[in-house]
């Protein structure tokens, strides 16, 4: 079996090897990718030892569970780059405003690889590395064998609640919320999170879930929260542009529409860093800020199973890989 996959994924890199020539976009061969990944300094890992990007859970569940050594009020906020190749990071620079540059001037920063697509890299994928699939493996913890969502417009399992929710549900924060721009998350019928919407609105859990018309109405609404002084507990937001602009052109790094994307939502995410540390109470808490990515891309899209598609990233300000 694992032959034939192996012979598949070679005639589906070459096809992707001619689509990249055709778009103009270069040679974007797994021999650079790989390289170029090597070679981005900030990544503390290797693709071959890339973590689940299932492990997200426990990072966030971890750090909630651990009361802050000095009493500090614990307070987290994840900034997600929508289909963020995690080779674009070659594209990060002291010249620029970088959500990403930031966090890593941060004293316990850490950067490094993950992966989506279920299993292990670099069996073939048992589910779409896709949006829903994505963030929805990192919220529950579980890939789609359990959480049920291995494509877009799947209603996730009700057995498998995000840690948006379980934390409140346990009493472990008081709130969090979900800030998003794409209706499939939770605002169309067969929503990823419409039932667990719903069930938090049922039953008074304070869980947030907000859908704004676009990636600047998302950031207003993440900004207008921070600017509270009871702000949300715990944050997790979603940036479109990588994603965007992917799907409009090209998803590689190496074409100018797409570079732009990544530069465009690490603009925002400088913002939000900033808006963060400008918090009055700032002193008084203890911020978990994490950068990442659902899914990578390859040519006019992702889903698929190859490597490019398949590594994301996680920049955090304090250590989560030991
Ligand atoms: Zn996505």
């Amino acid at each position: 079996m694992l032959i034939f996959q192996r012979i598949a994924t070679f005639f589906v890199g070459f096809a992707f090897c001619f689509c990249g020539l055709f778009m103009g976009s270069g040679f974007d061969s797994t021999i650079r990718y790989k390289q170029t990944i090597k070679d981005i300094p900030i990544y503390e890992n290797t693709i071959n030892t890339a973590v689940p990007q299932t492990e997200f859970y426990n990072y966030i569940n971890d750090f909630f569970s651990t009361p802050s050594a000095d009493g500090k009020v614990k307070k987290a906020i994840v900034i997600g780059y929508d289909g963020c190749r995690a080779d674009t990071l070659q594209h990060l620079s002291a010249d620029n405003e970088s959500g990403i540059n930031a966090v890593m001037a941060e004293s316990d920063s850490q950067a490094f690889l993950t992966y989506c697509g279920g299993v292990n890299y670099p069996y073939i994928n048992t589910q779409n590395t896709s949006t829903a699939p994505g963030w929805c493996a990192m919220l529950t913890g579980v890939w789609a064998d359990k959480n049920l969502v291995d494509q877009n417009h799947i209603i996730k399992s009700d057995d498998y609640p995000t840690v948006l929710t379980s934390l409140v549900e346990s009493k472990t924060i008081d709130a969090s919320a979900f800030y998003v721009s794409w209706s499939g998350h939770f605002a169309d019928s067969d929503a990823t999170y419409i039932s667990e919407k719903n069930y938090c609105e049922t039953n008074n859990i304070n869980v947030n879930f907000v859908t704004a018309a676009d990636h600047a109405g998302t950031k207003q609404n993440v900004l207008n929260d921070l600017a509270k002084t009871d702000c949300s507990d715990f944050i997790f937001s979603i940036f479109e542009s990588p994603d965007h602009e992917g799907h409009n052109d090209v998803f590689s790094p190496y074409n100018e529409n797409f570079k732009n994307g990544f530069l465009n939502v690490d603009k925002i995410g400088y913002d939000i860093f900033n808006a963060v540390k400008a918090r009055p109470t700032y002193e008084n808490e203890d911020w978990l800020i994490i950068i990442t990515a659902d899914h990578g891309g390859n040519c006019f899209g992702h889903g698929n199973m190859t490597i490019m598609e398949r590594m994301t990233f996680i920049v955090s300000n304090k250590e989560l890989l030991k």
